[in-house]
């Protein structure tokens, strides 16, 4: 499938906001792939297809899950907003013909994050958070570590300890992978600053 044909399919499965938003995505993944040096056209396709399952229904997203055999934990399971980054890798495979692992990966953890997450992974998950049309308090200055700092493992952790407080406001359930995601980071600039540093903070 090439771009266009993609485009248009995407078109079809999400709704206006969100199809900007994947553009957005889009353009802001190149911009970090620039940057951080991976691959730009791999990063703009991961940043496009990142939402493809964002507008099911909670009930469509289930079913489609249980048919594809995704395995759905206890936290989604509650927290069923959270199905779409799994499921879109699986749809960005089945639908839109995408075979590239590292793709797939970046889809499938944009949402909760990971232990050592990929470059690819980072990128995706940076840019749907910077990308031109996102509005929050945080925003530029989460854009200024990521494109003028260039400091990815800062901005990442911005991310993640933005989405960590929103959760605990709204009083939702935490994903583990989110809190192992912030944990992996943490330790590696500990370990990287050296014992003594590390010895400070504990
Ligand atoms: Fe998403
Ligand atoms: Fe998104």
């Amino acid at each position: 499938m090439n771009e266009e044909q993609m485009k248009k399919e995407l078109k079809m499965l999400l709704c206006s906001e969100k199809y900007k938003h994947s553009l957005g995505v889009g353009q802001a993944a190149i911009k970090l792939s620039e940057i951080f040096g991976y691959n730009p056209q791999k990063a703009y396709i991961a940043g496009l297809l990142h939402d493809c399952a964002k507008n099911f229904t909670e009930d469509k997203a289930l079913k489609l899950c249980n048919d594809f055999g995704i395995v759905v934990d206890d936290i989604t399971k509650i927290e069923v907003r959270l199905l779409h980054a799994p499921l879109g890798a699986e749809i960005a495979r089945q639908e839109f013909g995408i075979d590239d692992e590292d793709i797939l990966d970046a889809i499938r953890y944009h949402t909760v994050g990971r232990v050592k997450m990929s470059l690819l992974t980072k990128i995706i998950y940076l840019a749907d958070y910077i990308e031109p049309e996102r509005r929050f308090a945080g925003v530029e200055k989460l854009r200024e570590l990521a494109y003028e700092t260039k400091d990815l493992d800062k901005a990442i952790l911005f991310g993640i300890e933005r989405t960590i407080k929103r959760v605990l406001d709204k009083g939702r359930l935490l994903h583990p992978d989110t809190i192992a995601a912030r944990n992996y980071i943490l330790l590696s600039q500990i370990k990287d600053a050296g014992v003594s540093a590390f010895t400070k903070v504990f």
